[in-house]
């Protein structure tokens, strides 16, 4: 049975930046109980794990919560899938596929978040060869505005399946979703501090393709990358197996100890480095389970532009960093590989990202976002779904080429816009 909380609270992300328009929240514990519950809702949204940092998963009617339907469904171990429910986090499935000898292509830098949620939105980690986390979906039980359950799936019909996966929360409810998985891996993550600006535009290729998963902080300041953080797989299969680091990293030098991206944070919320093995899911994110990821009170913002833009990108927001450095608490440059997802930040397009971690100052923030935003104008910049940005709509969409198959497929799951909100609305349809 399902049950319905109204928080004496405001309700608020995970950050506390973003209110919720409603208390009014739904639990639901099994597909039918979500069938109900959109039966009696004209207007819902899901939310997820509440790690965005916008409107987007807002409703100002009622949302909806699948955060106790959080079980393994099946793992397929010939056809190498997994399928779980739709509110279960990474930080649920990952020991479990481990346990199992299994492992996923790709993290977040941090597991706490919902599967579904992250899918929604194209959340991503880093690898020239890795495509965003939602690359590995493979099929998707989904429930629609008149309640009734849809199976989406590659293989019954791509094209749906193709403008389904990335879907912002819009077409319906997931309730299930499969994920394609593989052999269990060890990794180990090394450090390095302080790459100087000129090896990094000589050398970007060669950097960010320097191990399975390269994510490269820094403050803008001191023509310096503060830290390369660098994830190799540790056996023979991947291709970049080395079992040591270099004493130096084209001019970077080793981290004698474990360290947080933000440099006055202890390190204790982070994943193991200096090199030590450990399961891929205690090493690709940055941060542990159970511990705070990032710094908590922060805010977000992420760019993506076509990755032979890189260098290009990176010196033109530098160029900014007097007016970036006031509000910044740490930045991070990661590539994501391109995808066929229609709503993905990354469809067609092998991808740089430049991320923002600022401090709780939104009156601040906002003045800069504008400037980053018309300095990477020339690159055709797509924002991350789930963060902050201030790019108008009609910018945000002529820069996804198939919105209007998007829209199209919105209509005929759902349409009379039970799962439309303000932000869908200004950015998809306004
Ligand atoms: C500390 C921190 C670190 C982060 N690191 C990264 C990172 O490394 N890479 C990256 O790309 N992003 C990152 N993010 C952003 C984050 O991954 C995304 O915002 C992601 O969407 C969060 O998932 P969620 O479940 O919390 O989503 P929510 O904010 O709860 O919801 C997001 C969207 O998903 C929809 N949704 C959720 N569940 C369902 C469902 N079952 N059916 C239909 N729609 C659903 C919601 O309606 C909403 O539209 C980070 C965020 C934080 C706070």
């Amino acid at each position: 049975m399902s049950h319905l909380d109204h928080s004496t609270n405001p309700l608020t992300n995970w950050s506390g930046n973003y209110q919720y328009s409603t208390d009014q929240i739904s639990h639901a514990r099994s597909v039918d109980d979500v069938r109900a519950i959109v039966k009696q809702h004209d207007r819902l949204k899901v939310l997820g794990t509440r790690h965005c940092f916008n409107g987007i998963a807002d409703s100002a009617h009622h949302l909806l919560s699948l955060g106790e339907m959080n079980r393994v469904v099946e793992l397929d171990r010939a056809e190498r899938t997994v399928t779980v429910e739709a509110g279960m986090k990474y930080g649920q499935l990952c020991p479990y596929l481990d346990a199992n000898g299994f492992a996923l292509h790709q993290l977040a830098s941090l597991p706490h978040i919902s599967i579904a949620g992250a899918c929604a939105t194209a959340t991503h980690g880093s690898g020239v060869t890795n495509g965003s986390l939602a690359t590995a979906v493979v099929a998707m039980e989904i429930v629609t505005a008149d309640g009734e359950v849809v199976q989406v799936s590659r293989e019954a019909d791509s094209r749906t399946f193709e403008g389904a996966v990335v879907n912002l929360g819009a077409l319906g409810v997931v309730t299930k979703i499969t994920l394609r998985i593989q052999p269990t891996f060890q990794m180990r993550q090394d450090v390095y501090l302080n790459l100087p600006m000129a090896e990094f535009e000589n050398h970007f290729e060669q950097i960010a393709a320097a191990g399975y998963s390269v994510s490269l902080f820094t403050d803008w300041q001191a023509d310096r990358i503060n830290q390369v953080w660098i994830k190799r797989r540790v056996d023979d299969s991947s291709g970049d197996s080395s079992s040591k680091s270099e004493p130096v990293f084209f001019g970077a030098t080793p981290a004698t100890r474990n360290v947080h991206p933000i440099g006055e944070i202890s390190a204790e919320n982070c994943t193991e480095q200096m090199g030590i093995p450990g399961p891929w899911y205690d090493r690709l994110p940055h941060f542990r389970m159970g511990f705070t990821p990032s710094s908590g009170k922060e805010l977000q913002s992420e760019y993506f532009v076509p990755r032979r833009h890189a260098v290009e990108a990176i010196r033109v927001v530098g160029e900014l960093r007097d007016h970036i450095r006031p509000h910044l608490l740490i930045s991070e440059l990661r590539t994501i590989d391109a995808d066929g997802l229609w709503m993905s930040p990354f469809y067609n397009r092998p991808s740089l990202a430049l991320h923002f971690t600022w401090k709780q100052d939104w009156p601040g923030v906002s003045k800069v976002l504008p400037m980053i935003e018309a300095a990477l104008a020339p690159f055709d910049p797509r924002p991350h779904w789930g963060k902050l940005f201030t790019m108008p709509p009609a910018q945000l969409q002529k820069r996804h080429e198939k919105l209007p198959e998007f829209k199209q497929l919105l209509m005929g799951f759902d349409p009379q816009g039970k799962f439309r909100n303000d932000f869908l609305v200004n950015y998809l349809l306004g």
